[in-house]
């Protein structure tokens, strides 16, 4: 079949952005390209896929789980279902960070990324900081491995940690961050992400806030004499979270930020940092 069959055949099962997008990545070009080749025949191998991958996406299947991999902060990172799909929210929890590094720490940092999945957090904070060393954390053997596969795609040296957040850490950081699960047991989310994303990655209790339990009560341990840390939260969760900060911390500084949309979706504590 030609590219151009197999756009028409796409589309009657999908949104023909998708079809689009589908078989450029497939045919490893961008989707403009595509138009100045629609006669040309694609091999059999990949027509069969390229079917199966339509056939996945009709069945409500998330784009980037089929396809394999997203963008993220400028890099191509692997996913698969024992990963959460990167959010957008999250860059922007990377941006702040980078940029409140880049101000207060002028040596190489040690950094701990606690749940980090793909790795999407430590690893594109290892590309931008000057680092002496990241762990990147989780719970989930299978949600490491796909960590590592894009620690070793980006060249990169970060360590993988197979944890139930401190459980398997002792070493203290400049900087901990964390996007960890923050979904209520019962609270009703959108279907495809119930239906396809980690279920470990996403719940986190009656509350949602079983997580940012865990990373505060041990958190003093692992936290230098100056030092930061990086929380993506649910937009209301804030003012509870700032009180489990203050169950366990004193004299810091505490930021709620919003995101792009204005809804409070990061918190950032500051010690000893001015
Ligand atoms: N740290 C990863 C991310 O931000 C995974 C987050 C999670 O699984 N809760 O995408």
């Amino acid at each position: 079949m030609t590219i151009e069959e197999l756009l028409c055949y796409g589309r009657q099962y999908v949104h023909s952005d998708y079809a689009k997008i589908l078989l450029a990545e497939l045919l490893n070009k961008n989707v403009l390209e595509l138009y100045n080749y629609l006669n040309e025949l694609v091999p059999e191998d990949k027509v069969d896929l390229y079917k199966e991958e339509i056939n996945a996406l009709a069945n409500n299947k998330p784009l980037q789980y089929v396809i394999g991999n997203v963008n993220f902060f400028g890099n191509k990172f692997i996913v698969n279902e024992n990963v959460l799909i990167p959010r957008f929210e999250t860059e922007e929890l990377v941006d702040y960070t980078i940029k409140y590094a880049k101000k207060y720490f002028n040596y190489p940092v040690d950094i701990i990324d606690l749940g980090t999945g793909s790795g999407i957090i430590g690893l594109t904070l290892e590309k931008k900081l000057v680092t002496n060393s990241v762990d990147l954390v989780d719970i989930s053997k299978e949600a490491l491995e796909i960590a590592k596969k894009n620690k070793e795609n980006l060249q990169l040296h970060a360590n993988t940690i197979l944890s139930d957040m401190w459980q398997n850490v002792d070493k203290k950081y400049d900087i901990i961050i964390s996007n960890p699960p923050y979904i209520k047991e019962k609270e009703e989310i959108e279907e495809i992400v119930k239906e396809n994303e980690p279920h470990l990655a996403l719940y986190a209790g009656e509350d949602g806030l079983d997580c940012y339990r865990k990373i505060f009560k041990d958190i003093k341990a692992h936290m230098k004499e100056k030092s930061l840390i990086a929380l993506e939260i649910g937009m209301t969760q804030a003012q509870d979270i700032v009180n489990i900060i203050h169950e366990t911390l004193e004299n810091v500084q505490i930021e709620i930020k919003k995101d792009l949309s204005e809804r409070d979706r990061m918190i950032f504590i500051f010690k000893n940092l001015e």
